[in-house]
């Protein structure tokens, strides 16, 4: 069924709504709370309910749906390796296993050569974790405080942002600092080259007085994705990687949003050709049509488990459907040019309308981004740049994004946001008609919060 053609059924509607409030528990929710929408179908950029409407993804999901929906090829990969082989342990060989990892160390950067498979990101960074404590014997490990790495136990110790809080029982030998962000800096930074500056030496001395011997790994978004769509500034991700060499720090990049097409890269490293030791992916590997996510293994670790056992494994790791999906995801993305439409829509688009958005509305305090990763980040006060809501806040105090967020679906746009911030995440293959069309819905709803800005 194409989405001109969908048909409406408010019965089924309400009936998958009032099983779904009877018996499902959602993720990070008060449970009596939520109306979670029914779904009834998608398509490329598009979903639509039971009541007829339809909406503009630009969240792509929870940033994951990189080729959009129900991509035929996609498809058609699953169905085909469901018939022949659904599923397999991961101890032996498999063919779709073989080229789903071949296809991917194909695209890593540097010698990211070998992988290893999981069912999603949080998993990878587990992983990616276990291996750098065990390569350097090491336990610590440094993150930001503006980031997030998953919801699994490390993962979520590792996670910066309020997520963290009613889980972090202060036992991870995790350690948080400050990443690079000129437009609040943690620096009082007054330049992108100063904060980069002061953000390196920050790290380095995180570093030498927590004891460089008793540090593992940096953890770090190449680019930071729900905390902030923060695009490192020049220099830094190269400068992190010479002080991990300088101290034997493991340095991993957590590329599970930033990965696979959504800055415009295939890797968001790529823009700045950073190699780092590990690099965790998930989501757009194939677009989240069947769970999956993975490390990527740089030579020097991988020869670490060459005669020493890896001390973890999981029953569905390199899931033979989930493979066949990044497969048929990797080439369907290589043959249509996914890649370069991201960079294009972002460049030609997305980025210049966004900036426009900025100069007519009060309410918007700074946007930035790459490829189809772009934040809108709202302020009550453009000279204090206060945000529309505070760091943290729940309940009532998120009001004025709940309002800005029911402006975009009243008017068929389906936003993404998160605390202050709206964050323009259409699938990689958005036209530039269709990121047109998000951008006007976005315009109206943000006269809409506008009138919340502090008069002047
Ligand atoms: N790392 C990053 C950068 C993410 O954005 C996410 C999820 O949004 C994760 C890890 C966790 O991935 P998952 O939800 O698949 O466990």
């Amino acid at each position: 069924m194409t989405a001109g053609t969908r048909a409406v059924d408010p019965r089924t509607g309400a009936a998958v709504k009032a099983a779904d409030r009877a018996h499902v528990f959602h993720s990070w929710s008060a449970q009596s709370l939520i109306d979670p929408l029914p779904v009834a179908g998608a398509e490329g950029a598009y979903f639509w309910d039971y009541d007829g409407n339809r909406y503009l993804d630009f969240s792509s999901q929870l940033v994951n749906t990189n080729i959009g929906h129900q991509h035929p090829k996609v498809v058609a990969a699953i169905q085909e390796q469901a018939a022949r082989l659904c599923t397999v342990a991961p101890g032996f060989a498999v063919d779709v296993r073989s080229e789903a990892a071949r296809l991917i160390a194909e695209r890593t950067p540097g010698d990211l050569d070998k992988v290893f498979f999981t069912n999603g990101g949080a998993e990878a960074v587990e992983h990616a974790v276990r291996m750098a404590r065990v390569h350097t014997g090491r336990a610590k490990v440094l993150s930001a405080y503006r980031s997030y790495h998953g919801a699994t136990a490390a993962a979520i110790h590792l996670t910066g942002d309020p997520r963290r809080w009613a889980s972090d029982t202060g036992a991870a030998s995790v350690v948080h600092f400050w990443g690079p962000y000129a437009y609040r800096s943690a620096f009082h930074s007054r330049s992108e080259e100063e904060e980069c500056e002061r953000a390196l030496r920050h790290l380095e001395d995180v570093i030498v007085f927590e004891g460089p011997q008793t540090v593992a790994a940096v953890l770090l978004e190449t680019v930071v994705g729900t905390a902030g769509i923060l695009v490192p500034p020049a220099g830094y991700l190269a400068g992190v990687r010479e002080i991990c060499d300088r101290y034997g720090v493991v340095f991993i990049l957590d590329e599970v949003m930033a990965g696979f097409g959504r800055t415009g890269r295939w890797f968001a490293a790529d823009h700045w050709d950073v190699v780092p030791d590990l690099l965790t992916f998930a989501k757009g590997v194939n677009s989240g049509y069947v769970p999956l996510g993975g490390v990527a293994i740089s030579g020097a670790i991988a020869s670490t488990f060459d005669h020493v056992p890896y001390p973890g494994g999981l029953t569905y790791s390199g899931h033979p459907l989930a493979c066949a999906s990044a497969v048929a995801t990797l080439t369907a993305m290589a043959e249509e040019g996914v890649v370069e439409n991201a960079a294009s829509v972002g460049e030609r688009v997305l980025g210049p309308g966004l900036r426009a958005l900025a100069e007519r509305h009060p309410s918007v305090g700074e946007v930035r981004g790459l490829g189809v990763f772009w934040a809108v980040e709202l302020v009550v006060d453009r000279e204090t740049r206060e945000p529309l809501v505070p760091y943290g806040a729940t309940g009532s105090a998120t009001a004025p994004m709940a309002e800005f967020a029911a402006a975009c679906r009243k008017r068929g746009l389906w936003p993404f946001v998160h605390m202050n911030r709206t964050h323009v995440v259409p699938p990689c293959t958005v036209t530039a008609e269709e990121a047109a069309e998000g951008l006007a819905v976005l315009d109206e709803a943000l006269s809409v919060v506008d009138a919340h800005c502090r008069p002047r």
